[in-house]
């Protein structure tokens, strides 16, 4: 089932998400619906608080932006731990939940994560480089309720929220997506389109 991506600022998503306690079934939807979710909004990764479930879950996927010939694989991570982050990294990152805005953010270069696969077996990736280091560091970043705009300075997260209020007023208004009001306010502007508009996290 495709959920609604939460939009920043919204309380939900600074909230420090729960462990998983068990591996059911239930839990297992929750992990479908994200990559479902993740997929039909072009996204790298998905965490489950940006659905609104207060749970330390996260989906990621990069293979769509860096190998889009290959089929999708999706990475499933509960209760993910960062265990070593080695060197930085600048990358200029987009989330789901702040769409249309991208910023160059500093993280680790690469990072060793722990975690629980589907079937709840434990299991380890080893120094992540790439997108996908930074895709591990963003999306349990969520679980913790930082968003990437926490990483900026304060004036510019404070013109960010400005363009989401706005974003949020103009859908409803206009009874439209935050991809469609984007994808129009792109168009209308005839600005070159961004290389990673869809890669967002
Ligand atoms: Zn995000």
């Amino acid at each position: 089932m495709i959920h609604e991506v939460l939009i920043w600022p919204d309380p939900r998503l600074k909230t420090k998400a729960r462990p998983v306690a068990e591996v059911d079934a239930a839990v297992r939807k929750l992990v479908d619906d994200l990559i479902e979710t993740m997929y039909d909004q072009d996204g790298v990764g998905l965490a489950a608080p940006q659905i609104g479930a207060s749970v330390r879950i996260v989906v990621i996927d990069q293979r769509p932006q860096v190998d889009p010939e290959k089929p999708p694989k999706p990475i499933v991570l509960i209760n993910p731990v960062l265990v070593g982050g080695k060197g930085t990294a600048i990358w200029n990152e987009g989330c789901l939940s702040v769409p249309g805005e991208f910023e160059d953010v500093e993280r680790f270069e690469t990072i060793t994560v722990r975690a629980l696969n589907r079937e709840g077996q434990p299991f380890e990736i080893t120094d992540a480089a790439g997108l996908l280091a930074i895709a591990l560091q963003h999306e349990t970043d969520h679980l913790e309720g930082t968003l990437f705009v926490d990483h900026l300075s304060a004036l510019k997260r404070e013109m960010i929220k400005r363009r989401m209020k706005k974003l949020k007023r103009e859908m409803i208004s206009e009874g439209k997506s935050a991809r469609e009001i984007i994808r129009e306010r792109d168009q209308a502007e005839d600005s070159e389109e961004a290389p990673h508009a869809e890669g967002a996290l």
